[in-house]
């Protein structure tokens, strides 16, 4: 999965570092596109690295990382297109990649990529503006085209293609494929400026701003990264979160603060929300139901995704409170109780015991919670009940895919149970996918 993207990625970043003669165009003003431009019209040099962009879809497209939900896809594109009305078809999402780490770049051809990460970290159709109206404004001001003419990013290149051929992941370079373009400090000053500009005037409640960016940054946190990968370039969280609060408190009266900001956006980060109707800050409740279903499954794939990755932490930020507030569906509180386990802190079996057993009286459907809890009973040397739970997972789910892994482990169990012995076997992570 690695070599095939990173090959065509450094073919496509040697195409775009090619044209640039250190100074050519560097001198020169670069005006923001007032309109979709026509690339054959385009100097030679942007011409080039708008093709390199082109190149990098193709990538991106054969790397097949992409996450297949047309009708999220569908709905992040109307956000963009709210957006940016008048770059309709130039500015397009080209698709959301399947990678836990919330991140989100633009190619120099107009092409805007998210992950499922920033879909599930993310609690509002308004916060999702603020990341697309921000990285759409890179494209119209042309920062990738001015940042390939200057001297520094032609050393920011030759990092990234150290580290690409040194064979990072495919996922890796992805996320690299944004940072590289290594926009200046006034280069993302200008983005967050201009995208906040569009966000306002698309009706979205200009404290979103502050709160996309105190979310991400407190899932960054989580990992003791100093900034997302959103912001691998970017200035200080703090300095952004400030240039936001200027920015609304510069709004004309009526548009700034009071308007359904709302306090505690800080107490949104902390805690997170997977169930959006009682996320912060969008006064609008068709807006926030349109979000809520459009990325639904999205965001349950996003805790598969980020369970399966080892982002446990994340899952509980996310999910913790609103479960406690009985806001969580069933089905992606199953999620909370693998974090639990999986995460396996003190006290953690006993706080995934209790989500697995909330999750089963309301649905019992969700079989799944019985092999969780089999987990633990087996972990805790309860033979007997582990051979139960395990019995009722498979009852439950009978096209299950690890059947053939349980129908063996219910056999080694029914032994150890008639023997009496009840050994706890030493815990292994127990994920069975
Ligand atoms: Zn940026």
């Amino acid at each position: 999965m690695s070599s095939r993207l990173a090959a065509p990625l450094v073919a496509a970043l040697v195409a775009l570092a090619a044209p640039v003669v250190p100074g050519a165009a560097g001198a020169t003003e670069v005006e923001p596109f007032g309109a979709p431009p026509d690339p054959a019209a385009l100097v030679e040099e942007e011409r080039r690295v708008w093709s390199a962009g082109d190149d990098l879809d193709r990538s991106i497209r054969r790397a097949r990382n992409l996450v297949r939900d047309e009708a999220l896809l569908a709905y992040v594109g109307s956000v963009l297109d709210g957006l940016y009305p008048d770059f309709r078809g130039t500015i397009v999402l080209k698709g959301v990649l399947r990678d836990a780490d919330p991140n989100a770049f633009v190619l120099p051809n107009g092409s805007v990529y998210l992950t499922l990460g920033l879909v599930g970290v993310l609690g509002s159709e308004a916060q999702l503006a603020v990341v697309l109206g921000h990285e759409a404004a890179h494209f119209v001001h042309r920062h990738g085209y001015q940042q390939m003419s200057s001297a520094k990013s032609m050393s920011a290149f030759g990092v990234g293609l150290t580290v690409l051929t040194g064979g990072i992941g495919a996922i890796g370079s992805l996320a690299l494929a944004g940072a590289f373009y290594g926009y200046s400090r006034d280069h993302e000053r200008e983005a967050d400026r201009a995208g906040f500009e569009r966000v306002v005037r698309a009706g979205y409640p200009p404290q979103a701003g502050v709160e996309a960016f105190e979310r991400l940054a407190a899932d960054a946190k989580l990992y003791d990264r100093k900034q997302p990968t959103f912001f691998a370039s970017h200035p200080s969280m703090l300095e952004r979160t400030e240039a936001f609060r200027e920015l609304i408190a510069a709004l004309p009266a009526g548009q700034g603060a009071g308007q359904g900001a709302g306090q505690g956006a800080g107490h949104a980060a902390a805690t997170g929300n997977a169930a959006p109707a009682a996320s912060a800050a969008d006064p609008d409740p068709a807006r926030v139901l349109r979000y809520r279903q459009a990325t639904a499954r999205a965001r349950l794939e996003y805790l598969r995704l980020a369970a399966e990755t080892g982002r446990h932490r994340s899952i509980v930020a996310l999910l913790e409170a609103p479960f406690q507030a009985g806001e969580v569906e069933p089905a992606a509180a199953f999620w909370l109780g693998e974090a639990y386990r999986l995460r396996a802190g003190e006290g953690d079996p006993d706080r995934a015991v209790g989500v697995y057993r909330a999750v089963l009286e309301r649905d019992p459907g969700q079989a799944a919670a019985w092999r969780g809890l089999a987990e633990i009973e087996r972990r805790a040397g309860r033979m007997a009940e582990a051979a139960d739970a395990y019995r009722r997972y498979l009852d439950g789910a009978p096209g299950a895919v690890d059947r053939e892994a349980i129908e063996a482990e219910l056999g080694r169990l029914q032994r150890s149970d008639g023997s009496g012995t009840g050994e706890p076997e030493p815990a292994g992570q127990g994920e069975t996918r």
